[in-house]
Order: structure tokens, then sequence, then C-alpha cells
């Protein structure tokens, strides 16, 4: 890695043109927002991740500058049955296409299998890895066996298997299920 890269202010072209990946590791209290998230992260949780970016022919007279970024972090997060600590693990692999203008992005989003991203002379690879890692939290983190005994029963048909509801009215009060959700957002990611 070059050292005149920094990835909260990375010049996308330069990185894009060099083909060097970057990998690095972020300690969880680096990213604010995410480290709000968690639960007392002990001093050596961290964000291992790495981003690599290489140019393709597109529609333009210039190459088109595409990112991929990969991450995996356990992040602690509060178990919402037996509200203890519940390492979390989040994973990040995500392609992205920079474009030249928001209008751009906006026009060809619905259309594009990676994510679009406006290109800028200074771009935060930090941000958007935060942002993705907080869209990968679960909804409704929990343990898959507590290890102390929850104080109360409630919220088990959320384990119940999936494709249960086959048109039946829902009953009143049936949560969504937690992993379905994350399993939703895995597929997304892929
Ligand atoms: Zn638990």
């Amino acid at each position: 890695m070059s050292k005149s890269h920094h990835p909260n202010r990375l010049n996308m072209q330069a990185f894009a043109h060099e083909g060097v990946p970057i990998a690095e590791t972020t300690p969880l209290q680096n990213m604010e927002r995410l480290a709000y998230e968690a639960q007392a992260p002990s001093p050596d949780s961290a964000i291992s991740w790495k981003a690599s970016a290489e140019l393709r022919p597109g529609g333009q007279a210039e190459d088109d500058v595409w990112l991929h970024l990969t991450a995996s972090a356990l992040v602690p997060l509060t178990c919402q049955r037996c509200m203890g600590t519940v390492d979390m693990p989040l994973e990040v692999n995500q392609w992205y296409r920079f474009v030249a203008t928001e209008a751009i992005a906006m026009a060809q989003d619905d259309d594009s299998e990676e994510d679009l991203l406006v290109m800028e002379p200074q771009f935060d690879l930090l941000a958007v890895l935060e942002d993705e890692l907080l869209m990968a939290l679960p909804l409704v983190p929990m343990h898959g066996e507590c290890p102390t005994p929850p104080v109360m029963q409630v919220g088990e048909e959320a384990l119940a298997p999936l494709a249960r509801n086959d048109g039946d009215d829902q009953r009143p009060g049936e949560k969504p299920n937690p992993f379905a959700a994350l399993a939703q957002l895995k597929t997304k990611n892929d």
C-alpha cells in the first residue's frame, strides 16, 4: 500500500490506476456510529477490511472506476432476549461503481446490481464501510442459545421455521423473524 492513500480521503482514480488493494484493521471505537450501537466495545474490538479498485470500460470516454469492499467484524451487541452481550459477526461484500453526478446515480440506480457512488476528489471509504456495517446489523440481536435462561419466555415464536405463513391471517403481535431479516440482508450483499 502506498503511503499516499488515506482511506478517509482517497483519490479513487489514482487508487484504481495503481490497482493495489488496501487491507487494514480499524478499531471499532474509530467508527462512532457503529460503536454507538455496540454494548461497551472492548478496546480490541476491530473491523478487518479490504478495498480494491479497478478500471472497467463503460459507456464514457474514460473507464469507470469500480470498488470492491469486503469486511468482517465481531461486534458486541445486546441480546434482546437475555440482555447479555452477543458477539455478532458482521460481513460486508459489496461492489460499487463510481458515476460523475448524483443525477446519474439516481437515474441508473434501479438498473444496477452494484451500488452507485458519486465520484469525489477525496472519497471517504471508511464512512461507506461504516454505512454497510450498520446496514448489516441484525434488527433484533439475539444469542442462538442464551448463556443464561431468559427472564421471560416471550418471543419464542420468532424462532419457529420460516415460510409457515401460507395465506392465513397473521396472528396479531406476530414478530418478523430476525434471522429471516438477516438472511435477506446477506442475500442482498452477495
Ligand atoms: Zn441472549
